[in-house]
């Protein structure tokens, strides 16, 4: 039983309530997008919630970030459709100037006691280095820092927030936290029988991913550079368990 746990961490229930909290459209598909893809072929109900407006995305086919914006949002949509995925929600914060302030706090402690989810997935607000010659991006950051800060102590607590409260927005409690794009993961899912649906749902953000033969080549080889020695792919994270 012990075995059967560890191979499988997302062993749940099916139908259980995943919502992923992230900056930018596209950062589900890059930082999850295998986990999220056998998640919702599983049966699990995935949502999203996206805090920018994805409107400084480097494109040189739509330089206006007012057009760009409504682009990416349209290519989240499909890329979401792809992988099975039910809903969007758009928080509209300014892409590149995401701050975890106590507003966009009280925005994500409202918007998860409404949800009720089972399992929150962002990503680690620690993580401020990239593999290779990258640094993190900050909206990354601040994303991971805003939910790590809303989960805890605040969605659960009746004390934060009560003004929530007055409205009918009850406290919540999530079972477990799940952050993306870690430098000190703790928990593994071997995607691998996922990656073509994954690399099909990248495919949709075509503002962002440039020529398409050359993107699959450079997935391929990120694949074999981030493989193990069998050839699995693997999406790797910080897994927190509040309750069982
Ligand atoms: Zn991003």
């Amino acid at each position: 039983m012990e075995a059967q746990t560890a191979n499988r961490p997302d062993d749940w229930p099916a139908g259980t309530k995943i919502l992923v909290i992230l900056a930018h459209p596209d950062d589900p598909e890059f930082f999850l997008g295998g986990s999220i893809a056998r998640w919702c072929a599983e049966g699990h109900e995935v949502h999203y919630a996206i805090l920018t407006d994805g409107s400084r995305g480097v494109s040189e086919a739509y330089p206006e970030p007012e057009a760009l914006s409504k682009v990416r949002d349209a290519e989240q949509r499909a890329a979401a459709d792809t992988l099975g995925v039910k809903t969007i929600t758009w928080f509209g914060y300014s892409d590149g100037f995401l701050v975890p302030d106590l507003d966009v706090r009280r925005r994500v402690v409202r918007f998860i006691r409404e949800m009720q989810p089972d399992i929150v997935v962002s990503c680690d607000p620690t993580n401020y280095y990239g593999s290779g010659p990258y640094l993190n991006h900050p909206d990354h950051r601040a994303a991971g820092q805003i939910v790590v800060d809303s989960i805890y102590p605040a969605v659960g607590n009746p004390s934060y927030f009560p003004e929530l409260m007055e409205e009918g927005i009850m406290p919540h409690q999530v079972s477990e936290l799940w952050l993306s794009l870690t430098a000190n993961p703790n928990t593994e899912l071997d995607v691998s029988t996922h990656w073509e649906r994954r690399l099909e749902a990248l495919e949709c953000h075509s503002s962002q991913i440039g020529e398409r033969v050359a993107f699959v080549e450079r997935m391929q080889q990120r694949r074999i550079d981030l493989g193990d020695p069998d050839g699995r792919y693997i999406e790797r994270f910080r897994r927190i368990i509040f309750r069982r």
